[in-house]
């Protein structure tokens, strides 16, 4: 099939674009992520992603970057990270679906799903939710079992590795929880 693949950044990208082409899939990349914060860090997500793309021959396709988009869909979500995220990923899953769209792809994946940070059920109820909305399939394997992996081999390819998820909130939460880790 020819897969629109949403990816958050440069790390997570690398086993699931592997194990999306060995299953024999056809991969464009979308870097659709209009959640992080701040603008220098999603350059930086950016161009390291960009980077890697180059070398595995894969085209990568740049959303717009809107953070106020993102804002308003998640306005009043923001004490709640579990509703706040489930409509973060509708945001960033809704601008691979249209990709899709603009060129005739099949389907959707995303590379959020390597994360074993994220709640892989609910992401995996609103990816197809998205993709069934704009007549797409959505790819949906978990790739938590390769983490480890691409730990490795980011770590061995000197990439830029962020310690938070990406949205202003989720800084301040991952600061805090290495301070209380710190404090024990
Ligand atoms: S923690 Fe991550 S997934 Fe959740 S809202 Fe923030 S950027 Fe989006």
């Amino acid at each position: 099939m020819d897969v629109v693949l949403h990816s958050c950044c440069g790390p997570c990208l690398l086993e699931p674009l592997d194990a999306l082409r060995a299953d024999g899939h056809n991969i464009t990349v979308v870097y659709a992520n209009p959640n992080i914060h701040p603008v220098a860090e999603y350059l930086r997500r950016r161009d390291v992603l960009l980077g890697y793309a180059g070398d595995a021959g894969v085209e990568v396709i740049e959303a717009p970057y809107d953070p106020v988009a993102w804002l308003e869909a998640t306005a009043g979500l923001w004490r709640s990270p579990a509703d706040r995220c489930r409509e973060c990923w509708r945001v960033r899953l809704e601008l691979a679906a249209r990709a899709a769209q603009d060129r005739g792809a099949d389907a959707i994946a995303t590379t959020l799903t390597v994360s074993p940070y994220q709640d892989a059920a609910s992401l995996d109820a609103v990816a197809r939710e998205v993709a069934g909305r704009h007549g797409l399939a959505y790819v949906g394997r978990d790739f938590r079992d390769r983490y480890q992996e691409a730990v490795r081999r980011s770590k061995a390819l000197g990439m830029y590795r962020q310690n938070y998820c990406g949205c202003l909130l989720s800084e301040v939460e991952a600061a805090r929880a290495r301070a209380a880790r710190k404090a024990r």
